[in-house]
C-alpha cells in the first residue's frame, strides 16, 4: 500500500485529491496550515478513515515535517500548501514569500534528509512532486503558448514566489539528486474551490442576485483546467513523469473572463431563473482592472500528453456544467464559507 504526505490537501485542489487518493486505498498524510483557504468541511466524508491523517501545521515547520515523515514513510509528497490568490498577494506579499518560497524550502530540506537515507529501492521510488501555476511565464499576446522552455517572467508577487519555489525545487535535484517533479498549471475550476476565485465567486453572487464583478474589459484570456483532470495529470506524472523534469498541464479551453460570466450565467438561468425572469447577464458589472493584470495565458500541454499519454477528460462546457451544477447541490458548503463558520468548528490535531 502506498503513503503519500500531501501538503495543502484542506484546499481545493489538494482537497479534490486527497478525496480521489483515498477513494483508490492510498494511504495520505494531510498536512495543512488551516489559513482562511483551509477547509476541513471538504474532508467531512474522510471522518474515521484509516486512510487519511490531518495533521493541522505548516511547511516551513522543518521538525514537523521530519517528524511525519520518520512516522509514516512515504514513497511520494505532494506540495500543494500555498498562498494561492492573486489579490491577496497584492494586498500582502510577504505572506507569500514566506510559505511559497521559505516553507518550500523546508519541506525539500526535510524531503532531502529523509530521501538520502532510504535503503536504495525506496530511495529510487521517492518522488517529490511540486504543484506549480503557469503564471509563472508571465502574459502572452493575442497568439502563442507557454511551453515547458518559456522562459520565467512573473509579474505578480504570486508568481514571482511560485516562480521562485520552482527554481528552488529544481535546484534540489541538481544540487542534491531529489528525485522532483513540477507541474505548471492553467486556471483550475470544479468542486470545493474558496468562493473568491472567479468561477466559484460568480457563481454564488449569479445566485444570490449580486452584481457580478469583472475586471477591465472582460477579454483577459485563461485556460482552464478542471480540478478532477488536474488531479489526473498529477497522478500520472507522479507514476510515470521523468525525474528532474517539469510537464505542462492544461485543460484545453481558453476563455475570455466574459464569455466564462456569461456561460455561468445562462447556465443557472436554465437550471434556477430568476423570478423577474430577467437574465443573470444583466448582474454583470465591469470594475477597474487589477494591476499588472496578465493579458493572456495559454498552454501547450502536448509533452505531458504525448510523453506520458495523459488528456483532460472535460470540455469546458461539460466542466463548468458539471461545476455550476455541484455548487447548486452544495449551497450549505457555500453558505459555511461565506459566513465563517467553516472555520470555527476546526478539530485539527495541533502537532
Ligand atoms: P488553496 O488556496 O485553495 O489551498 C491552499 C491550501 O494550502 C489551504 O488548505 C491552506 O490552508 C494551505 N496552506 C497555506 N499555507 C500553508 C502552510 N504554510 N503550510 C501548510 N499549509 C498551508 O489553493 P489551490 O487553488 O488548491 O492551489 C493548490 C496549489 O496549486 C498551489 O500551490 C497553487 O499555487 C497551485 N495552482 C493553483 C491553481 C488554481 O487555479 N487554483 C492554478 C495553478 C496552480
Amino acid at each position: 500500500m502506498q503513503t503519500w504526505l500531501v501538503t495543502g490537501g484542506a484546499g481545493f485542489i489538494g482537497g479534490n485529491f486527497v478525496l480521489e487518493a483515498v477513494a483508490d486505498g492510498i494511504k495520505i498524510v494531510n498536512l495543512d496550515a488551516l489559513t482562511y483557504a483551509g477547509n476541513l468541511d471538504t474532508l467531512s466524508s474522510l471522518d474515521g478513515d484509516p486512510c487519511h491523517t490531518f495533521v493541522q501545521g505548516d511547511i516551513g515547520d522543518r521538525a514537523l515535517i521530519a517528524k511525519l515523515l520518520d512516522e509514516h514513510k512515504p514513497q511520494a509528497i505532494v506540495n500543494f500548501a500555498a498562498e494561492s490568490h492573486v489579490d491577496r498577494s497584492i494586498d500582502g506579499p510577504a505572506a507569500f514569500v514566506q510559505t511559497n518560497v521559505v516553507g518550500t524550502l523546508a519541506l525539500l530540506e526535510a524531503a532531502r534528509d529523509y530521501w538520502k537515507n532510504l535503503h536504495d529501492e525506496a530511495k529510487a521510488q521517492f518522488r517529490f512532486l511540486h504543484v506549480s501555476t503557469d503564471e509563472v511565464y508571465g502574459s502572452l499576446g493575442d497568439s502563442g503558448k507557454f511551453s515547458e522552455t518559456t522562459a520565467y517572467a512573473p509579474n505578480s508577487p504570486y508568481s514571482a514566489s511560485k516562480a521562485a519555489s520552482d527554481h528552488l525545487v529544481r535546484a534540489f535535484h541538481h544540487t542534491y539528486g531529489l528525485p522532483v517533479l513540477t507541474t505548471n498549471c492553467s486556471n483550475n475550476y470544479g468542486p470545493y474551490q474558496f468562493p473568491e476565485k472567479l468561477i466559484p465567486l460568480v457563481i454564488a453572487k449569479a445566485i444570490a442576485g449580486e452584481p457580478l464583478p469583472v475586471y477591465g474589459d472582460g477579454k483577459n484570456v485563461r485556460d482552464w483546467l478542471y480540478v478532477g483532470d488536474h488531479c489526473s495529470a498529477i497522478r500520472t506524472v507522479l507514476a510515470r513523469g521523468r525525474v528532474g523534469e517539469t510537464y505542462n498541464v492544461g485543460g484545453d479551453a481558453e476563455r475570455r473572463n466574459i464569455e466564462v460570466v456569461e456561460t455561468i450565467c445562462a447556465l443557472l438561468d436554465e437550471r434556477r431563473p430568476r423570478q423577474d425572469g430577467e437574465p443573470r447577464k444583466s448582474q454583470i458589472a465591469f470594475v477597474k482592472d487589477r494591476p499588472g493584470h496578465d493579458r493572456r495565458y495559454a498552454i501547450d500541454a502536448s509533452k505531458l500528453q504525448s510523453e506520458l499519454g495523459w488528456k483532460p477528460a472535460h470540455t469546458f462546457e461539460r466542466g463548468i456544467a458539471d461545476t455550476v451544477d455541484w455548487y447548486l447541490d452544495h449551497q450549505d458548503w457555500v453558505r459555511r464559507v461565506l459566513d465563517g463558520s467553516y472555520r470555527l468548528e476546526r478539530i485539527g490535531q495541533e502537532a
